[in-house]
């Protein structure tokens, strides 16, 4: 399995650069976890495969690219894109981006060959299949209503955590899976920020240290993701100072296999 987290933001010279802005996982070149830079980051071929968008929660981060994705794709579209989340996530998309204010309300838009978007609920601790992969979605600990997944291919398993604090439940149904490859796990904040971390629903590397130690799989691969760009630097040397084991951050555009 092929994962990659797209870039969404350039240097001064207009490369991309590894601070993480938004939050778009692709996997297999046909499947995105999250929509933040999808619109702006997908290759060609990308591009031309995904039709599969799935929702960790509604954060502007995690889905700022998804109505500009439909929106280019338009016109082409010989099938509908199918936006894959929880029921509250989909009401908040409705309600908030998709409302005619903001966006279109693209899943009332039809291009000549019908549909163009469609939702597609799923309900958590519920499997349910998307292409080749089988989801398990797994309620984590954030502001808003939001996930992490157990996503596999029949072949490598991996997780990943969506926005959260600390939380007990993903971490039993982590230490339930048999052959897990690696785990995504968000670190937002640098320790100094604590408060603004608790106040925001997200990890420290102290609070993640915590985390990990209800973490059995210990040779699982971890790789931190969603580090807030203004402090990647810090959280990247704290992170290094916890001197964990298999623990290391996810570079971005970089494409892993697992
Ligand atoms: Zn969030």
């Amino acid at each position: 399995m092929k994962i990659q987290l797209l870039p969404s933001t350039f240097d001064e010279n207009g490369s991309a650069s590894p601070r993480q802005h938004l939050a778009c996982f692709i996997i297999d070149d046909c499947v995105a976890i999250d929509a933040g830079s999808l619109a702006m980051a997908a290759s060609t071929d990308q591009w031309s495969q995904i039709r599969d968008v799935v929702l960790t929660h509604a954060h502007l981060d995690h889905i700022a690219g998804l109505p500009l994705f439909i929106d280019d794709l338009f016109s082409t579209l010989d099938a509908p894109i199918f936006v894959h989340a929880t029921r509250e996530v989909i009401e908040t998309l409705e309600q908030n981006i998709f409302n005619w204010a903001i966006y279109p309300r693209f899943c009332e838009l039809e291009n000549v060959n019908g549909a163009v978007m469609k939702y597609q609920p799923f309900e958590i601790g519920k499997e349910f299949f998307v292409k080749h992969l089988r989801l398990k979605p797994i309620s984590v600990n954030h502001r808003v209503p939001t996930v992490g997944f157990i996503i596999a291919d029949g072949e490598t398993t991996f997780a990943i955590s969506g926005d959260t604090a600390e939380v007990d439940g993903f971490w039993q149904s982590l230490n339930s899976e048999e052959n897990l490859s690696a785990l995504l796990i968000e670190c937002a904040l640098p320790n100094e920020l604590v408060e603004l971390a608790d106040a925001s629903h997200h990890l420290t590397p102290l609070g993640l240290q915590k985390e990990l130690l209800k973490f059995n799989r210990k040779e699982c691969s971890v790789y931190v993701i969603n580090i807030k760009p203004m402090y990647r630097e810090t959280v990247v040397r704290q992170i290094a100072e916890l001197g964990i084991e298999n623990l290391q951050i996810l570079e971005i555009g970089q494409v892993y296999e697992w």
